[in-house]
């Protein structure tokens, strides 16, 4: 259906350069058109669920008074023959960026559900607004504020459509920057956004031009193909909503985060630039004239760049914590893993050096582990390990250290323990073996001078012992050989 419609109009549009110069004739295709659009998003919404209409019914009614606007604007200017601003016109308008704005913000909160505020796309949107705004203040708001010949509310009618531009821009960057899925409706709505701001621009860059004399308004096919723009803005809008996956729009599943694309990236260094580049144009014309401007917008520009920095840095900080968390600990007991154990154990053994206080550490395999799997099957296998991790952690002392070594071995840390005491603790670790499992272990007394590989490889040697002498055992090492502890 969106795509019957998508052809029509853009019959209709092409239809529109042709027709003769005529208010009547051209404002009744553009109404049509546009009313067009408005009952496309309304049909569009109808197949939707009730509680995702509301944003679309918001930009059915901004278009349709946008539109109504089109024809109160010929009857007030050919009939009523008003021309001072603001026109009768003007209020039906300009109602069609709080409609949307106000559609857009429901859609992008859904669009984000459940995931608190988006600080980063928050301020990428604020940074392109910032800049525009700047390029808006310079070009529109603060010329037309000087007009000086018509009344207050002429001059607020007139700077309310740069405003209200400004606050679709917000929106649309929001949109863009923010999550949700971007189906092709995502596409057809921003699309028609972008539509309305180009034409919008094109509109205030033709009234500079007439100001400075150009007769721009003369040429017919100029017109024509600027108020096209709009045509297309309602409507792609109208597509959008009647695409068969239109719902998508206001769904949380899909780009999780907005990427950083190279086109956000270059719109964002865009924005930065404005103000020192509308300060190189002024500076060129011999003639500073928005000084002040330029400079709070400048401002305002570093602190968002600095912010955005400050929150990538923080970002990246985080990950790499975390990034360190996950690579030192063993993902299915949840214990450190070898890696963490090797970082631990020199650093335990110096600490028990300046301290002068004995360290022990024990080797830990769990007996016939590769019957047990194959009786009870790989994920009991698992659970096993898991559940005895567990059990074992919980009759160690607290200031032992407790790792997984590899497989179904373990090995611990027993700080400030002489043999016995470690072979006590040890042996109630044993115990508590769930199950009706057991392991055999090698326990080995630092010698005080050993380097770490030697002490584990002692442990080893005795829990080969352990193993060989019938299993379910503390078997303890034997010293260094008196030579090699002399050599070293
Ligand atoms: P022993 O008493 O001599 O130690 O016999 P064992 O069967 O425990 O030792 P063996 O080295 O022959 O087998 C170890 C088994 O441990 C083989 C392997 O499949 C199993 N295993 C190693 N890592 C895991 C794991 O993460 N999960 C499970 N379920 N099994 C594992
Ligand atoms: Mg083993
Ligand atoms: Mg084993």
């Amino acid at each position: 259906m969106s795509k019957v419609f998508a052809v029509v109009a853009a019959l209709a549009i092409a239809v529109y350069q042709l027709l003769p110069d005529s208010a009547w004739w051209t404002a009744g295709w553009q109404m049509g058109i546009g009313y067009a659009g408005a009952a496309a998003i309304l049909v569009g919404a109808r197949r939707l669920p009730r509680r995702e209409r509301l944003p679309w019914w918001c930009f059915a009614a901004g278009i349709a008074a946008n539109v109504t606007g089109i024809g109160v604007s010929v009857f007030s200017d050919v009939v009523l023959h008003l021309v001072d601003l603001p026109t009768p016109a003007d209020p039906f308008f300009l109602l069609l960026y709080p409609f949307c704005a106000f559609g857009l913000a429901v859609l992008i909160r859904r669009r984000e559900a459940g995931r608190g505020r988006n600080w980063t796309a928050m301020v990428d949107a604020t940074t392109i607004t910032t800049g525009f705004g700047l390029l808006a203040w310079v070009y529109v708001i603060a010329p037309s504020a000087e007009g000086g010949h018509i009344t207050m509310l002429g001059e607020a009618t007139q700077v309310a459509y740069p405003i209200g531009d400004l606050v679709m821009l917000a929106m649309m960057a929001r949109l863009l920057r923010g999550g949700g899925r971007r189906g092709a409706p995502f596409w057809w709505v921003t699309g028609s956004l972008a539509a309305f701001l180009i034409g919008d621009t094109v509109w205030v860059v033709m009234g500079n031009l007439i100001d400075q004399g150009y007769p721009v308004e003369d040429i017919l096919w100029l017109n024509r193909a600027i108020e096209s723009i709009f045509l297309v803005a309602f409507t792609l809008f109208g597509v959008g909503a009647l695409h068969a996956d239109a719902r998508s729009l206001a769904s949380s599943a899909g780009a999780e985060v907005a990427r950083l694309g190279r086109m956000h990236l270059l719109l964002l260094t865009g924005a930065s630039l404005i103000a020192p580049a509308l300060l190189a144009v002024e500076v060129l014309h011999g003639e500073v004239h928005d000084g002040m401007a330029i400079v709070i917008g400048s401002a305002a520009l570093f602190l968002l760049v600095v912010t955005r920095m400050a929150q990538l840095v923080r970002e990246v900080e985080r990950q790499a914590l975390q990034v360190r968390e996950l690579a030192r600990r063993d993902d299915l007991t949840g214990l450190p893993n070898r890696r963490a154990w090797n970082d631990e154990l020199p650093r335990a053994l110096e600490h028990a050096r300046r301290e002068g206080r004995p360290v022990c550490v024990a080797l830990l395999d769990l007996d016939h582990f590769k019957q047990f799997n194959d009786t009870y099957g790989h994920p009991a296998g698992d659970r096993l390990l898991k559940s005895a991790a567990a059990a074992w952690h919980g009759k160690l002392r607290t200031i032992d250290t407790l790792a997984r070594y590899g497989g179904e071995e373990f090995v611990v840390l027993l700080p400030g323990a002489d043999a016995d005491e470690a072979r006590e603790v040890l042996e109630r670790a044993l115990a508590a073996t769930p199950l009706g499992q057991t392991f055999s272990a090698g326990l080995a007394v630092w010698d005080g001078a050993e380097t770490s590989d030697e002490l584990i490889q002692r442990a080893d040697t005795a829990l080969y012992r352990a193993k060989s002498d019938g299993r379910s055992q503390v078997s303890e090492a034997a010293n260094r050989p008196a030579a090699a502890a002399v050599t070293k």
